[in-house]
């Protein structure tokens, strides 16, 4: 019956309301977050349950995916699920404040850890690619990233053009599921936006949730839009249906510069992620099918000049920086020698606060109702009135975002900031202030949670980048502490073998145990990002350590 209403393929969906369908809210909350991560509103292609990045999967396959909600369904608190790779495997005894759920996704001996060997598991059902928060339920759409986007922009902002970015250019590419939120980052953040994507149905989807304002397959009429509001100094943000590194030799061709250049598109899977430059859609997905060998020699070439192109308006002023999805390595590989000669973003951008145990806090109410999102709003614009910045966020995010599938939020919050906010959530609940109860969660992309060379451990102080302890160390903390589900996964980001990473969901459902167990993991989490970092020579994190009494 459940699984003919809610996940009957490809249309899933959470329940809403309050009636449990499981035997408890720990079990009801995984539940209807992988739903939520499902949804069509939310993932980027249900029918293959691809949640975002690339071919980031939420189950492995249909049958998994129905004995996960099978077992969910039943569990009780004495025990826990295994889920490797997207697929349930066992039930362990555990007790009532132990993780209901523990994930383990695309990890690979590090020998083995290549996306040849990976693709060859995976096509023998034996593996699937979690992404970050694909395989550990807790995507909230396009908004998961939407902050972290646009604290990058403003930081750059901030750094490069006196902190107003009114008048001035970001260009970029990849509009898909995380790419997605570059567009409303960027006008938020005052600026004019231009970005490729290959695919109209991606930018449609941004058309649809007002994440874009405009369309268009006319290099021409594009590039009349931009200059315009770049002209009358207004916010507008386009994209255009091309290939990205076409679209940058168009650019330099008529000496357009950005004021900033980055890119999204999903450059960390050469094979099932990058469209290569000469192909349509259709041919390069056909290609992709037949031939994927030849189709990755195409993907790295491709990759190479794109980067290329990036270098060249570079040397001509534009601000560039990867964003997060390995180009700058597949680039080299593909030729470009000098694919490194600009940075990543973390440390230009968001390392300073990762050294202050902040990263992207999320929260999603299970009650399916936006109103409880927008009494969690007002709840934190009233216990932290100083921070101007965080309040000014969340009333723009009430105004600006609309929600997909589950309502949730996102905000930056730090050390002890992340405690607070838990235990006021969990109080709401209950106190029936909210109409459910509420999960919190984050990416793996937070400040003790990932070793990622390429990206958020580049260029550590002690050169430290691929020590992956840290991530193991955060899951431990998090499953010791009680979170309510937690997950390692191997290649999110920048792909097969170039990230080790680890992720938390705590359920806050107005219950003392839950307010123990969020005490414990809304503490540890961050706690990470000060060990981490103070460890590595960090003073910011040294002081960080001393106002917050933590232990190093
Ligand atoms: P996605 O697969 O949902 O979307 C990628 C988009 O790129 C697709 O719309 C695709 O059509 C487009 N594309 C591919 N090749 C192209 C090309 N040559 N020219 C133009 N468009 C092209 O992926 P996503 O979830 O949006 O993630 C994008 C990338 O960003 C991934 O590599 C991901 O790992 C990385 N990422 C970065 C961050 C961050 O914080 N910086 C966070 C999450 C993901």
């Amino acid at each position: 019956e459940f699984i003919k209403k809610y996940a009957n393929h490809p249309h899933y969906f959470a329940p809403v309301g309050n009636e449990l369908h499981a035997k408890s809210w720990q079990t009801e909350a995984p539940l209807r977050m992988l739903l939520n991560n499902l949804n069509a509103e939310v993932a980027e292609n249900p029918d293959e349950l691809v949640v975002y990045g690339g071919i980031g999967q939420a189950a492995r396959d249909r049958k998994s995916l129905q004995k996960i909600i099978e077992i969910l369904l039943e569990l009780d608190e004495e025990h826990s699920l295994l889920v490797q790779s997207g697929k349930p495997v066992g039930i362990v005894r555990t007790h009532p404040q132990a993780p209901r759920v523990l994930i383990a996704n695309s990890n690979l001996v590090p020998r083995w850890a290549t996306w040849e060997h990976f693709n060859e598991l995976r096509s023998k059902g034996l593996m699937m690619f979690g992404q970050m928060t694909a395989g550990s339920w807790i995507y909230i759409g396009t908004q998961g990233i939407l902050q972290g986007t646009y604290e990058t922009f403003m930081s750059c902002g901030k750094q490069h053009f006196n902190g107003d970015l009114s008048g001035k250019l970001i260009v970029t590419a990849g509009l898909g599921g995380m790419g997605g939120a570059q567009p409303l980052a960027a006008t938020m953040a005052g600026a004019v936006f231009l970005a490729a994507d290959v695919d109209a149905e991606r930018i449609k989807k941004r058309i649809e949730t007002k994440y874009i304002d405009r369309m268009t397959d006319n290099y021409e009429e594009a590039k009349r839009w931009v200059k315009e509001a770049l002209q009358k100094r207004e916010t507008l943000s386009v994209g255009l249906v091309s290939n990205a590194g076409d679209m940058l030799e168009k650019l330099l061709n008529d000496n357009i510069i950005p004021d900033i250049l980055t890119d999204q598109t999903s450059a960390h899977d050469p094979i099932n992620g990058y469209i290569p430059n000469g192909f349509s859609l259709e041919e390069a997905l056909k290609l992709r099918k037949e031939d994927p060998e030849l189709y990755k020699e195409k993907s790295l070439k491709s990759m190479a000049r794109h980067v290329s192109l990036m270098l060249q308006l570079k040397k001509k002023g534009a601000i560039t920086f990867d964003y997060g999805n390995n180009i700058r390595e597949f680039a080299k590989q593909g030729g470009e020698l000098n694919a490194f000669d600009f940075p990543g973003f973390t440390p230009e951008y968001i390392r300073p606060l990762f050294c202050e145990g902040k990263g992207p806090f999320r929260w999603v109410a299970l009650s399916g109702d936006p109103q409880d999102i927008y009494t969690t709003d007002e709840a934190l614009i009233k216990a932290f009135p100083e921070n101007t910045h965080l309040v000014n966020w969340l009333k723009m995010a009430k105004e600006k975002i609309a929600f997909q599938g589950l309502p949730a939020r996102i905000c930056w919050l730090g050390m002890g900031e992340r405690e607070k906010a838990g235990l006021l959530f969990n109080d709401l609940v209950r106190t029936g202030k909210v109409k459910g109860p509420i999960v919190i969660g984050r990416d793996h992309l937070d400040c003790g949670s990932v070793a990622s060379p390429n990206r958020e451990t580049e260029s550590m102080k002690d050169g430290s980048d691929a020590v992956s302890d840290w991530p193991l160390l955060n899951l431990m903390s998090n499953t010791a502490g009680g979170a309510t589900w937690v997950s390692f996964h191997h290649g999110g980001g920048v792909g097969m073998g170039y990230s080790q990473h680890a992720g938390m969901v705590v359920l806050a459902d107005g219950t003392d145990r839950a307010a123990e167990c969020l005490k414990r993991v809304l503490f540890n989490d961050p706690a990470m990002g000060i060990f981490r970092h103070a460890d590595a020579g960090y003073e910011k994190a040294e002081e960080v350590a001393e106002q917050f009494g933590i232990k190093i």
